[in-house]
């Protein structure tokens, strides 16, 4: 059994995720990826975790199954003999406006984004609380924040994932356990590709550091909470958006 820490990190197979789990591997934590996607994608990312001499383990789960997570985490965590950091970063999208939303549509979204934020959020978390030591960052977005036009859905769900990180703030505090978010503006990955171009531009205005963020731009801000330099703080969103919301 390795003697590093232990980071998961859902949805780590591609995009945002795999930056803060290559990330996190730089700090010497040991990854293990919950991802519902690829298996090929999970594996490459697997090899690069490795290159840089920390374990990758890769599990595909769907986040937004209770009893999936749940049993999932108790594999994890008798595997690992526990998790130091959870990174609830799996989420989609399906964007429409509000008088053409589907209910499926609707219900998918929170399913992965709201209540897989909570379902990981209670499985590793109770574990923590009996360790009396971990530390949890939530990826929501900044339209959580200021809501969006033709994405009541993922909106509701990131500003849901808010109301997660203060409740489990205040909660596990009293362990020492921290619980943090972050809220990405525009980042460049396969979430946003499909996004038509003359839309890209227009969001793009609308930043006042007049760029589209990286991945990184997001690990650097996960890294940074989840070190001891944050130690003073919990149940706080940073907002990695180049001045989008302020
Ligand atoms: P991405 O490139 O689509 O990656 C998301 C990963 O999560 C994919 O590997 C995906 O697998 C996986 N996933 C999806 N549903 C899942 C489920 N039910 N269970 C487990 N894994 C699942 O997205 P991203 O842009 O990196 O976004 C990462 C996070 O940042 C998301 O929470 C997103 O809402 C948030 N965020 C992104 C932006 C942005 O501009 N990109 C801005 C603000 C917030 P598949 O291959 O099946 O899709």
């Amino acid at each position: 059994m390795s003697e590093n820490k232990k980071a998961m990190v859902t949805g780590a197979s591609q995009g945002i995720g795999k930056a803060i789990a290559l990330r996190l591997a730089k700090e010497g934590y040991d990854i293990i990826n919950i991802d519902y996607g690829s298996p090929e994608i999970a594996q490459e990312m697997q090899k690069e975790v490795q290159s840089l001499g920390v374990s990758c383990d890769y599990y595909k789960c769907d986040v937004s199954s209770f009893q999936d997570t749940e049993s999932l985490v108790k594999e994890c965590i008798e595997k690992h003999e526990g998790i130091d950091v959870l990174v609830n970063n799996a989420g989609i999208t399906s964007d429409t406006l509000f008088s053409v939303m589907s209910e499926d549509a609707f219900d998918k979204v929170i399913a992965v984004n709201l209540k897989g934020t909570f379902n990981m959020m209670r499985h590793v978390g109770r574990k923590m609380l009996r360790k009396r030591s971990g530390c949890i960052v939530n990826i929501s977005s900044v339209v959580g924040v200021m809501g969006n036009a033709g994405q009541a859905n993922y909106s509701a769900s990131k500003a849901g994932v808010l109301g997660l990180t203060k409740s489990g703030a205040r909660e596990f505090a009293p362990r020492g356990i921290r619980v943090n978010a972050v809220a990405p503006g525009f980042i460049e990955t396969a979430m946003t590709d499909k996004l038509k171009e003359e839309y890209k531009q227009a969001f793009i205005e609308k930043i006042p550091l007049k760029r589209i963020g990286t991945p990184e731009d997001v690990a650097n801000a996960v890294a940074f909470l989840v070190s001891d330099d944050a130690s003073y703080m919990t149940g706080q969103t940073l907002m990695i958006d180049g001045g989008m919301v302020m």
